[in-house]
């Protein structure tokens, strides 16, 4: 960024600099070679059936270990990788080692779990990310419908007429969408109806032990069915959440109290038992 280094400036950081924008700084100047020294992981969360808490599947969620400041979370290095235009690069790498791992775990286990991967607003407009998904699945050999994306309301609707025809494509491809966050934006029903999404992910800011929550949750549920959505509840932390959900006859859930995100290797362990 050149206004946080200074006009004319030969210093890298500015005497005045806070250590937020020295941050920031750092990280973006670092990010472009994340990649290839190898710093990026992708963790695995296990999503299991509420009514057996059998694992149906998992999210694929990025980590960047930094050399100087240890983990990073990708709420602050995604927006970072949209701005630099490496958001692209890098949700193809994650494309395609959450294929390779579904495919590997499926064949491990004989199982049939999907991975589902975060899209986020500036990948779904690119029109390169069609031709990722399809490149990640063949590579992998996984089924299609084994490939789930996540995408946000608000990616959405920064362009709902494109949005649409985008997801009509991605679906031709014969993956299944889920709309990510609901609950944080507008959430609204009617755009359920307008884009042809299979899962209704719930955030987790809906779970809290109230009851008001607990009967909207249920109304929600019962109206994503409606529309033929499969609902899933993400960050369940409490057996009382979980109580409330199964009350609600959401489908699926994930959360602290099923699982962390697991590196690959811990995600085996959690399946094996
Ligand atoms: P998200 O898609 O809503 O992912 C769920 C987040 O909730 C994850 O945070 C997960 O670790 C966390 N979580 C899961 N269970 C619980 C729980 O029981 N309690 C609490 N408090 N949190 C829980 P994480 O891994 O830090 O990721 C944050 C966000 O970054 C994700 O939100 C997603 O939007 C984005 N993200 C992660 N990986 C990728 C990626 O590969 N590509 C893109 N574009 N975005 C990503
Ligand atoms: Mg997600
Ligand atoms: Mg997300
Ligand atoms: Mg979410």
């Amino acid at each position: 960024k050149a206004k946080a280094l200074g006009n004319g400036s030969y210093q890298f950081f500015e005497p005045e600099m806070s250590i937020e924008a020295k941050r920031r700084l750092t990280l973006e100047l670092a990010l472009p070679r994340a990649l290839e020294l190898g710093q990026l992981e992708v963790v695995y969360q296990p999503r299991v059936h509420l009514r057996s808490l059998r694992p149906c599947g998992m999210e694929a969620l990025l980590r960047w270990r930094h050399p100087e400041y240890g983990p990073v979370s990708p709420l602050e290095f995604i927006p970072i990788a949209e701005e630099r235009g490496q958001i692209e690069a890098i949700g193809a790498w994650v494309l395609h080692q959450a294929c390779r791992f579904a495919r590997r775990v499926n064949d491990a286990h004989g199982q049939a779990l999907r991975v589902s991967v975060n899209v986020s607003a500036r990948q779904l407009r690119s029109p390169d990310l069609v031709g990722h998904v399809r490149d990640a699945l063949a590579a992998a050999g996984l089924p299609a419908d084994c490939l789930e994306l996540e995408i946000t309301e608000s990616a959405l609707i920064e362009d709902v007429a494109g949005s649409a025809a985008i997801l009509r494509t991605l679906k031709e491809l014969g993956i299944k969408l889920s709309l990510d966050d609901f609950g944080t934006g507008y959430s609204s029903l009617s755009y359920l109806k307008r884009f042809p999404v299979d899962v209704l992910k719930l955030d987790r800011s809906f779970l809290n032990e109230d009851e008001h929550d607990t009967a909207f949750i249920r109304a929600l549920v019962d109206m994503a069915h409606v529309l033929g959505l499969a609902v899933v509840a993400e960050g369940i932390e409490t057996e009382a959440m979980l109580e409330v959900l199964h009350h609600a006859r959401c489908d699926e859930g994930q959360g602290y109290l099923i699982a962390r995100p697991l590196s690959v290797t811990d995600f085996e362990r959690f399946l094996a038992g």
